[in-house]
């Protein structure tokens, strides 16, 4: 912990692997506290390794977000740091895209985002300083077929996100999303495996020609080089960052 990071309590969703787990990681490596929140109850024990809370929710229902928020409200006292994090996948095409899982994306990835920047909002208004940091993706710029809720979740997000930078400018409140191409996670292996299915195409042939198709650094990235994005717009440093939309995607966008 530096001379200018006081230690902040942290929220954090979708923190049983992947981003979310070395996010939890990195931010009590700082020395923050963190609520781990997760429906999976093996995140408990992910959590607990890195000496952070858990709190077991599903986030698709809305008083479960509440009941997350209001858990680290009553163990902490307040909340500085929202991380945005949880996510799921389904790969169809359009004709084809069940409506459960539409629904189902979407109350996970931009409602719940939406419901739990609402129950945070009055701790770090009354206390002048909040971090909302939303794990969008490089497909909340670009689209590839096949993911209809996801992009059009992860477009909502951005949208989310600078109207809450807007609104919580003079609150001491930024609000970022993080746009990463294809990390190294489980929801990458599950998502190799359904794009093989769909396209008819070996799962090396998925990783080269789809997910690096585009890349002009060609490898998958590390959860903790998001992690470290994370940590810095969490920080004192980043207080002019806001309402930003950060591209960790291997330069694919760049074209
Ligand atoms: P992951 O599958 O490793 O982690 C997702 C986490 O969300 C898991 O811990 C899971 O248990 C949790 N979760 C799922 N449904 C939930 C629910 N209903 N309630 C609460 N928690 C739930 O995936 P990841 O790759 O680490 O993805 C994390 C985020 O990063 C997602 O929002 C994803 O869209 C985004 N992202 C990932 C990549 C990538 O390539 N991996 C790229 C861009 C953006």
């Amino acid at each position: 912990m530096s001379a200018n990071s006081p230690t902040r309590v942290a929220l954090v969703t979708g923190t049983s692997s992947g981003i979310g787990a070395a996010v939890v990681a990195d931010l009590r490596a700082q020395g923050h506290e963190v609520l781990a929140v997760d429906f999976n109850p093996e995140g408990r024990q992910t959590a607990e390794a890195e000496g952070a809370a858990f709190y077991q929710a599903d986030l698709t229902q809305g008083e479960a977000c509440r009941g997350a928020v209001d858990e680290a409200l009553a163990r902490f006292g307040r909340v500085d740091i929202l991380v945005n994090n949880a996510g799921i996948q389904h790969v169809a095409p359009i004709v084809d895209f069940p409506e459960e899982q539409w629904r189902r994306i979407i109350d996970l990835m931009l409602t719940a985002p939406f419901l739990l920047t609402q129950a945070v909002w009055p701790s770090m208004r009354d206390n002048g300083w909040g971090r909302i940091i939303n794990i969008a993706s490089v497909h909340a710029q670009v689209a590839s077929p096949g993911k209809s809720a996801y992009i059009s979740a992860k477009h909502g997000m951005i949208g989310l996100t600078k109207t809450a930078a807007l609104e919580g400018g003079a609150q001491g409140i930024t609000a970022n999303a993080l746009c990463p191409a294809y990390v190294k996670t489980p929801l990458v292996d599950n998502q190799i495996s359904d794009q093989a299915k769909l396209h008819g195409m070996e799962e090396q042939q998925v990783i080269e020609q789809i997910m690096l198709k585009n890349a002009a650094v060609k490898r998958l990235i590390e959860p903790s080089e998001v992690a470290s994005l994370v940590a810095y717009l969490a920080s004192d440093a980043a207080g002019a960052v806001t309402g930003a939309s950060w591209n960790i995607d291997l330069g694919w966008t760049a074209q």
